[in-house]
């Protein structure tokens, strides 16, 4: 073990959305920042491929496919895994995770500096107080420690720093924020948002996708020329990553040290103040093994990660883990229900074709639940969607040979939309993950056992996605409409979180309203670990906007002498 003996103010595990935003505030703050993270450094200008045709891919955008089903069987399944962006995936083979029999999870991850943030679908949305007050009206779970009037500001702030395009709505259940303007709708994606406002008396509303891609040049990074594949990386910094924005934002102030290849195996704790007192790495090229100290910790591992290296970090003093006097950490695994919704055909519009490749779409916010209650389930569901026109693919197998058959694959089909649920999963305890007894990943450190299953609530949710989509493109005017429900597993809307919540009782949470651990206080935990319920909206803007809340606090209590 090799005891670093440089002075640091705050460590950060992870350089992902929320370590990346954890390493900005903290080190304009003022903080010497170690930021640790267990994946390889990356170089935009050779780790991104989002401007090479395929037709220049050794395997033609499909990947090396003998490579992918051996070393990233799971993470293959992704519709953003590509042979452009498979290197941003963790391999599967050297950070198994098991799950029961006939209970699948899909947990897809990414281990490198930037973590999932280079490969995510930038949708970003507010959550209000319909929200946060659910599971107190409700009496599920835990009642969250904090309300918008909490939030809000640190919602302002990092919209304004990460760049998000979007319409103003004045929802009052889906805040507005300091949008740039927004990616314009198609001429049937207009048709339908004009067709729905009108016929559900403005209860339900389609509007543009919120997404934190620039629609003007920001900081020195430029608006976005909707080249297509931003899961290849965006040499332009035209979407948020962490690599694109918030890691060289920490660099600029010339206190951040960026620690690639350093896995956190675990945290002691000083058994007399209950403070940790060091992370425990382990080289990931070397395996040679690290200690670092620091005032102040804050875990952005990502949320079933974070879990792990908090149970992991077992002592006589704390079997279950530390941070763990709750027994809640591992447990409430929450998601995203999806795989339902509706498609149809709309007629006309046929000198009309999609320009660019748009990387965004349509969403609908939530309408069940809001001013009236559903007889078959809680909470409620988002849509998001586009309209476009099939060109050659969807004739590939149509029969015909020469100049006729490739006049009409140059031929666009009909525009068709499609609408896709997100709906809110329910926190409960049994959707749990726990240590392995016996499996360690490739550097010798316990894995964890998921075990997490969709409960009736979801479901129910889920088969009422189906019908107020093809309710919606029906009013609409569409043909052919097709509602569908089809399984779907945990873990495949990439939106797990919930494995160490905050809440007000340290005997029922792991973390305070500050995301800090009741058991330790100078351990702040920001990542979707903290979330105490999962509301229906993309959660990462919510754990971005607490990180920035959580680094300030944790700055002030440095500075009051607290922690
Ligand atoms: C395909 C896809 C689409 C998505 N689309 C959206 C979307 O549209 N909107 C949205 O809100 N969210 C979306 N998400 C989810 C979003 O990516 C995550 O919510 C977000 O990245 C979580 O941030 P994080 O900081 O917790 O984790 P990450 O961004 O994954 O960062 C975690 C970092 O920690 C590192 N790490 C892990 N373990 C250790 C360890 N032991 N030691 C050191 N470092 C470690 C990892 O290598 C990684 O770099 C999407 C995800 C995927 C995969
Ligand atoms: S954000 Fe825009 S410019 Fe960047 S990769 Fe995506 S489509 Fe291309």
């Amino acid at each position: 073990m090799q005891a670093d003996a440089r002075d640091y103010d705050a460590i950060v595990i992870g350089s992902g959305m929320t370590g990346g935003y954890a390493a900005k505030e903290l080190t304009e703050l003022g903080l010497r920042t170690l930021v640790l993270e267990a994946g390889r450094p990356i170089v935009p200008a050779e780790d991104y491929s989002e401007h090479r045709p395929v037709w220049e891919m050794p395997f033609r955008g499909r990947g090396d496919r003998q490579y992918v089903i051996k070393r990233q069987a799971m993470q293959r399944s992704s519709v953003s895994f590509d042979e452009g962006s498979h290197q941003f995936w963790t391999d599967d083979i050297d950070n198994p995770y098991t799950t029961p029999e006939g209970k699948p999870f899909q947990w897809f991850r990414a281990r490198q500096v930037g973590g999932k943030s280079i490969i995510w679908g930038r949708q970003v949305y507010r959550w209000s107080d319909l929200d946060f007050e659910a599971n107190a009206h409700e009496g599920i779970a835990v009642d969250w420690p904090i309300r918008y009037r909490d939030i809000g500001p640190w919602y302002d702030r990092v919209e304004s720093f990460i760049g998000v395009s979007g319409k103003r709505e004045r929802l009052a259940h889906l805040p507005d924020g300091p949008f740039q303007p927004p990616m314009p709708m198609n001429c049937v994606e207009t048709h339908v948002a004009d067709r729905i406002r009108s016929s559900f008396r403005g209860e339900r509303l389609m509007t543009m996708g919120r997404v934190a891609v620039l629609t003007a040049p920001l900081n020195g990074r430029s608006a976005c020329h909707y080249c297509g594949p931003c899961q290849r990386g965006c040499i332009t910094r035209s979407y948020f990553s962490a690599v694109n924005a918030t890691l060289p934002a920490a660099e600029a102030t010339g206190r951040m040290t960026l620690r690639p290849f350093s896995i956190v195996r675990h945290l002691t704790v000083d058994p007399s103040s209950g403070k940790v007192s060091g992370v425990h790495v382990i080289d990931a090229r070397t395996r040679v093994s690290h200690e670092f100290r620091a005032r102040v910790v804050f875990l952005c591992a990502s949320a079933i990660e974070s879990a792990r290296i908090l149970l992991n970090s077992r002592t006589a003093q704390h079997p279950e883990g530390v941070a763990n006097s709750s027994g809640q950490v591992g447990r409430n695994i929450m998601d995203h229900i999806k795989n339902a919704g509706a498609n149809g055909r709309f007629d006309g519009w046929t000198d009309r074709r999609v320009v660019g490749d748009r990387p965004n779409g349509i969403y609908v916010p939530r309408f069940r639940n809001v001013s009236s209650r559903h007889a078959d389930f809680v909470r409620g569901y988002a849509f998001q969607g586009s309209a476009s026109r099939p060109g050659w693919q969807s004739r590939i197998q149509e029969p015909g040979i020469g100049v006729a058959l490739k006049q009409k694959l140059t031929e666009l089909g009909p525009w068709t939309m499609n609408l896709n649920g997100y709906g809110e999963m329910l926190p409960r305890e049994e959707n749990r993950c726990t240590v392995h007894p016996t499996m360690v990943d490739a550097w010798g450190i316990p894995v964890l056992h998921i075990e997490c299953s969709w409960g009736a609530n979801e479901l129910a949710i889920q088969k009422d996605m189906a019908v107020t989509a093809a309710e919606m493109l029906e009013a609409a005017g569409a043909k052919q409409v097709q509602p569908h429900t089809n399984a779907t597993t945990p873990g495949g809307a990439n939106h797990e979180m919930g494995t160490a919540r905050m809440g007000r009782d340290r005997r029922t949470s792991v973390l305070n309203g500050w995301n800090q651990a009741w058991d330790a206080p100078n351990l702040f935990v920001t990542d979707g670990a903290c979330m105490t319920s999962s509301a229906n909206q993309n959660p990462s803007l919510t754990y971005m906007a607490l990180t920035a809340r959580a680094c300030h606090y944790a700055v002030e209590q440095l500075k009051r002498g607290n922690l």
